[in-house]
């Protein structure tokens, strides 16, 4: 709004809004109860979140400044819209998603910022957040509610890929509201970490991260579960990493084959096939580092 990007008829605040549970991080054997209205800095600095469930407490403190995470709430996070440059100012007419069908201005841009994974012909735009990616790794879902009730959907169906209409950024309906998202207390929770490259150590947007989740025994992994940032035009699930991994011993060499099969099909641009090596770099660096931590 400030950019002039979008002019919103109204506006409604959220804040009057008097539902405890949107307010509450509830914690039990069965897992985590995360309120839309939670601040981002309230749940990376629960105890509890930075003990059992250490990406999402990682990838939160990641996040933008601390005076942002003060105000941010989770449900508004993770439906931040793509810091494409060309998307953000509107001296650019082609945009295909501000104005549909206008064209993509970034394609023979400045792309050095664009995604590599997940493009269309339509848009190139990266997913800017880091919390998304601690959500997919966990298997999480989101419980929304609208006039004519509520539903629960996992959390990687809720953003959408570009496509032909790159306008259209989530499932979400216009009347439906984020109130809850819930995480599932799986083998997986501890043994997970979110990595991340940026440009600068503070208040910047990815480059290439990676949130892990592993459950592993004796060196072998029984399951892996892998999402990637600033590298997708959405919250990336990295199946094709993961299937790696499965029944695998975790060393560097197999580290190494996820990180390559991650990017098989990474289609990149002009300014942007650094984000490939950086990725597997990335990738290789986490998957390592979640292998070693002592629980
Ligand atoms: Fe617009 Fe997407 Fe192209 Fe950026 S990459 S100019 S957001 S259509």
């Amino acid at each position: 709004m400030k950019l002039d990007v979008m002019r919103p008829p109204s506006l409604i605040d959220l804040g009057g809004l008097e539902d405890d549970g949107l307010r509450a991080i509830e914690a039990s054997a069965d897992g985590l109860r995360l309120g839309a209205l939670v601040s981002m800095a309230q749940a990376a600095d629960h105890p509890l979140i930075g003990r059992d469930y250490p990406v999402l407490a990682q990838a939160l403190s990641s996040g933008a400044s601390q005076q942002i995470r003060n105000m941010a709430t989770l449900g508004g996070n993770v439906l931040q819209r793509t810091r494409c440059a060309y998307f953000r100012d509107v001296t650019w007419a082609a945009c295909n998603k501000r104005t549909p069908g206008s064209g993509c201005a970034a394609m023979e841009g400045i792309n050095r910022q664009h995604a590599v994974l997940g493009t269309s012909e339509h848009c190139i735009a990266a997913y800017p957040g880091d919390f998304a990616q601690a959500l997919i790794a966990l298997d999480a879902s989101v419980r929304t509610s609208s006039p004519r009730g509520g539903r629960a959907l996992p959390f990687a169906q809720l953003h959408c890929r570009p496509g032909q209409r790159p306008s259209v950024e989530t499932c979400l309906e216009p009347d439906e509201l984020i109130v809850r998202i819930d995480v599932p207390g799986a083998a997986w929770i501890r043994r997970s970490l979110y990595f991340k490259a940026r440009d600068r150590e503070s208040y910047e947007f990815a480059l290439a991260s990676v949130a892990i989740a592993l459950d592993m025994h004796e060196g072998v992994v029984r399951e892996a579960r892998i999402a990637l940032g600033g590298l997708a035009t959405i919250p990336w699930r990295s199946h094709e990493a993961e299937r790696e991994l499965a029944g695998a011993r975790l060393d560097e060499s197999r580290a190494q084959a996820a990180a390559a099969a991650a990017f098989e099909q990474a289609k990149p641009r002009r300014h942007n096939q650094f984000k490939i090596e950086l990725g597997k770099r990335v990738l290789t660096h986490a998957l390592l580092a979640a292998a070693a931590m002592e629980l």
